[in-house]
């Protein structure tokens, strides 16, 4: 039987890959953050090999003593290195995401990869050793799925990664200054994470996307476009060099490209909803407004180092907003003005990135 390290089980992305983890699979690692209670109810039922929580937790751990207990970042590092395991599902949300996925990479063993910050912070790096030891990154994130499952070998002349545009769509600046966090929490068609969700409000999540797209299909800035589609029916849209396009359909359900992740090139049934197709609608973003999503294509053109300030300042500043420190537009806003006092360093290795992510929040906390 197949074995999976599930990182970051307990959030939205790992309970519902959980929930679609089919007999085809033992699952060896599990780690999660602070969600203690329901961590406790996930070791009962899948009784994995290693669990890592962020702090040690003695209750736990005498809890269950067939269990080996690793904790913090340093306890993350050493079960993505020293764990048995086949294919390993990073759903940690954030830049603390990054280094399970270059230590499994490097292993030569296969990421199922959701958090989307990894790629952002770590392309180059992270591309380039999973050159070197064979290792597959398979997409999570439903529009590269959709990307993913629409490649047939042949060239890629652009992709159209489709967003719903958030719950704001079709707002203006004067309008989304009193935006409370409250507001902000509820996506029109996706339940996920806090951070995602605010990241779908601002596209900086499409922002972080176009990165993504960047380093999993080769791309340059000019094949990747950015298309409103607010049901969120298309999950994306590949054109080929002779302009056939192809697209992958289906209802905003997480499930369905989790579990295409695990069972590629084969499908396993599924319980979700049809869809039923109705009208589509199409838009093109609102780039001056959503600045976060324009600022990723000026990223794109400059070092490595760029995205990493952008994706360290997006971080910490989407925690500040939800605390009530800043307002909603401050989020972009502040993120420009991060990324114009920037100065660009080469050649960025792992601890590097890490380094520039505390130096960069640091600065940002001050704001
Ligand atoms: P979430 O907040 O629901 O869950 C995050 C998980 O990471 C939890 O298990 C949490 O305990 C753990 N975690 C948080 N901080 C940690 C830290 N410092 N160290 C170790 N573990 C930590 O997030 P989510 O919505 O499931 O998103 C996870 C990732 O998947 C993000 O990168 C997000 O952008 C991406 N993603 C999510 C969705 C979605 O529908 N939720 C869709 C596409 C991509
Ligand atoms: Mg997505």
């Amino acid at each position: 039987m197949r074995k999976i390290a599930l990182f970051g089980s307990t959030g939205s992305i790992g309970t519902q890959a959980i929930d679609v983890i089919s007999d085809e699979f033992e699952v060896s690692i599990l780690t999660a953050g602070r969600n203690i209670e329901l961590f406790e109810k996930q070791l009962q039922d899948l009784n994995p090999e290693i669990a890592v929580l962020l702090d040690e937790n003695k209750k736990i751990s005498e809890r269950f003593p067939q269990i080996e207990f690793l904790h913090g970042a340093q306890g993350l590092t050493e079960a993505a290195q020293k764990g048995d395991y086949d294919i390993l599902l990073n759903a940690i949300v954030g830049i603390a995401g990054l280094r399970s996925t270059y230590e499994a990479v490097r292993r030569g063993k296969d990421v199922a990869l959701a958090n989307k910050e990894s790629l952002v912070a770590g392309g180059s790096l992270i591309i380039a050793e999973a050159k070197k030891s064979g290792a597959e990154i398979i997409p999570v994130d439903s529009e590269h799925s959709a990307i993913y499952q629409c490649l047939d070998g042949n060239a890629i002349n652009r992709i159209i990664l489709t967003a719903s545009g958030g719950p704001f769509r079709g707002m203006k600046r004067r309008e989304l200054a009193d935006i409370t966090p409250q507001q902000a929490l509820k996506h029109p068609n996706w339940d996920m994470g806090n951070k995602i969700t605010i990241d779908s409000a601002t596209l900086m999540n499409k922002g972080l996307e176009v990165i993504e797209a960047r380093w999993l299909f080769d791309l340059v800035p000019e094949q990747i476009e950015v298309l409103v589609h607010p049901e969120s029916a298309i999950h994306s849209i590949v054109e080929f060099e002779d302009k056939a396009m192809l697209a992958q359909l289906g209802i905003p359900d997480m499930r369905v490209p989790i579990a295409y992740a695990l069972s590629k090139p084969g499908r396993w049934a599924s319980t979700s909803a049809s869809l039923e197709l109705s009208d589509l609608h199409f838009e093109k973003p609102d780039k001056e407004t959503f600045k976060c999503l324009k600022l990723a294509y000026e990223v794109l053109e400059e070092e490595q180092s760029y995205a990493v300030v952008y994706n360290a300042a997006n971080e910490l500043l989407v925690g500040r907003f939800l605390r009530g420190n800043i307002g909603f537009l401050d989020i972009g806003d502040n993120i420009e003005r991060v990324l114009q006092a920037h100065k660009p360093i080469g050649n960025l290795d792992i601890d590097g990135i890490m380094e520039l992510d505390r130096k960069v929040k640091g600065e940002v906390e001050c704001i």
